[in-house]
This record gives C-alpha cells, structure tokens and sequence, in this order.
C-alpha cells in the first residue's frame, strides 16, 4: 500500500509499505480524507524521535475489526482520537487515559499513522461521524478538539481578555472557539492573509509589527510554534493571569533560554495544553448554527501520491490547512 514514512531522518513516499496487521480491539480503516498538522512538520525535525508512517488527523471507513463483538463498526464512517493506552496504569485509573505511561499516539510516538491507504486504531479511539458531516469539515475533528481543551482547563468569562500569539491553522482554531466565550478576542500573528480571514469571522486582529505587550491580558494562548511566542506570552499578561501553551516544538540546540522570574513574580499560570474532547469538536462542527468555520482554513487539497509536496507545503506561511486524499 502507499504510506508517508519518516525513517531515519528521512521523509519519504513508500509505494509499497506493508499492510498493516490488525491487533486485537482494533480497528482497519480505510481513510477518505487526513489533514496536515504542524506536529507532522516537527515529528520531520525531530520532534519525539518519530519512525514510522506518519499521520494523525484523518476521517475514513471502517473496513475490517478483530474482535466480532466489534462488528457493528464495520462500513461506518469514523474519526478517531490518537492516544493508545497500551495497558491499565495509575494515570488510567485516574481517569486520563490519554496521558498513560503505556501509551501509543497515532502517527506521533510509537504507532503508525493515518498517511496510508490502510492503518489500524483501537475500536476504544473510534466516533462516529454523523452523515450530515462532510468530510472536508469531520477532518477537522482532532484540531478543533484540541482547541476545545482549553475550554475543559479554564473558565473565561464573556469579559476576559483573550489574546491568542499564532495566525496559523491552530491559532485560527482556538481563536474562534474562545471567542465562543469571550467578547475580546484578539489574534495576534505575521500573516497579512491570516489576518484578514480571522477579521472575516468578526474577530479583532494585530500585526505583530504593531503589537505591543501591556501586561493586560487575562488568558493568553501561544500558538505560535516558536519558541518566542513564550516570552511575548509572558509580556503580555497580566498579573495572575493564565497562559495556554498549544505549541509542540522540536528543541532547537541553539534555542534561547527561558526566563520563568516572571510567572513568580506576576504570580502566572502556566498550562499546557494538548488534545482535547472530540465529541465536543464533532457536536460543533456539525451544529447547523455553529460560529466555527473550519472549511475557510483549506489551502489545497491533494492526492496522497503527492504527500512529500503537502508536507512542504503545510510549511509554507502562505498556506493553512492541506488535506490529503489517498
Ligand atoms: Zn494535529
């Protein structure tokens, strides 16, 4: 089958990888749509010493399942969380599964990834994609979860001061679900283009030519995928107010180092912030009245045959969403 691989520092298309075998409680699945992700660029860097067919954000069919009991999955149009828990342990008894010692994520740590034209994940990760969902929206899933967990970690009132560093695909992302809860929502970013969509939603954006940080945010969300968006987190908020980390970068050697004097003396909170609630993601995708536009996010969609080139492209400060058909 064809696969995207990353092996040995190597990003390559294999036309003839092999299938994958089905392990017990999982599932086969066929995907018709996967999204590129900037944690697919820096699993490229280096990022969690990734080896394996990359790959994380997908919607697809259920072809086959292990177990029997299971069959009621077959043919059905799935999205699917990414964290595996291998086997039971103290964090999944304390109800986190997704953070388990054991675990495996889809295309990320130890697991192969969606990039395929088959791969498999636990029956468990599967959800039902409702039929009124177009793909090219219930491929959004995973991302706009992700946006969704700051929302499970913090309470904003219609009154907080949002700033979310970042005008690519996540920043976009979480900036519309938090205007969901706040009226002063800002995205701050690079991109003239970016810019502009986030000012189509009715959000309120700034150059960051222009920005200059006034200790006066009560939530700041870096979604920058830089290591400066850090410090401008930290300039930017106010004293005892809360910063969002949604960025995942590969450590760079040269990497500046970070000052965390201001987070004792301002008294901050610091939270990290990684996958959230796909059922409330797919609830919000699929709600006729929903404020989230995912679809203006699509740059290109291409063939998988094509998915060294999307990668690039993802990578590209023009581009925002590429999907990927296989
Ligand atoms: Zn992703």
């Amino acid at each position: 089958m064809l696969a995207l691989t990353f092996k040995n520092n190597t990003l390559a298309l294999d036309p003839h990888h092999p299938e994958p075998t089905l392990p017990p409680g999982e599932a086969l699945i066929r995907p018709t749509l996967l999204g590129v992700c900037s944690t697919d660029i820096e699993l490229c860097k280096g990022y969690m010493n990734f080896n394996g067919i990359l790959g994380h954000e997908f919607v697809g069919i259920v072809q086959a399942v292990a177990n029997p009991a299971d069959s009621h999955w077959l043919s059905k149009r799935v999205v699917g969380t990414i964290n595996c828990p291998a086997k039971a342990c103290d964090f999944t008894a304390r109800g986190i599964p997704e953070h388990a010692r054991s675990r495996t994520v889809l295309g990320i740590l130890n697991r192969n990834g969606c990039f395929a034209d088959r791969f498999t994940l636990p029956v468990a990760n599967l959800l039902h994609v409702p039929d009124s969902l177009p793909d090219e929206k219930a491929v959004f899933t995973e991302p706009l979860a992700a946006a969704f967990e700051i929302l499970t970690q913090v309470t904003i009132q219609p009154t907080d001061k949002v700033t979310i560093l970042g005008d690519g695909r996540l920043g976009l992302l979480c900036a519309q679900v938090l205007a969901t809860k706040s009226n002063h929502v800002q995205v701050v970013g690079k991109h003239d283009k970016k810019l502009a969509l986030a000012r189509s939603w009715g959000l309120k954006t700034t150059h960051l030519a222009n920005f200059t940080p006034q200790q006066d945010q009560d939530f700041v969300v870096d979604a920058t995928a830089s290591d400066s968006g850090f410090p401008t987190a930290l300039a930017a908020t106010r004293p005892r107010g809360t910063i969002i980390l949604k960025t995942t970068v590969a450590t760079r050697p040269d990497a500046p180092p970070i000052n965390l004097a201001p987070i004792v003396i301002n008294e901050l909170t610091v939270i990290g912030s990684r996958c959230g609630p796909f059922q409330t993601a797919l609830d919000a995708l699929n709600h006729p009245l929903s404020p989230i536009r995912v679809t203006d996010l699509i740059s290109l969609t291409l063939p998988l045959s094509q998915a060294v080139e999307a990668l690039s492209l993802a990578k590209s400060k023009d581009n925002l969403k590429i999907l990927l058909k296989p």
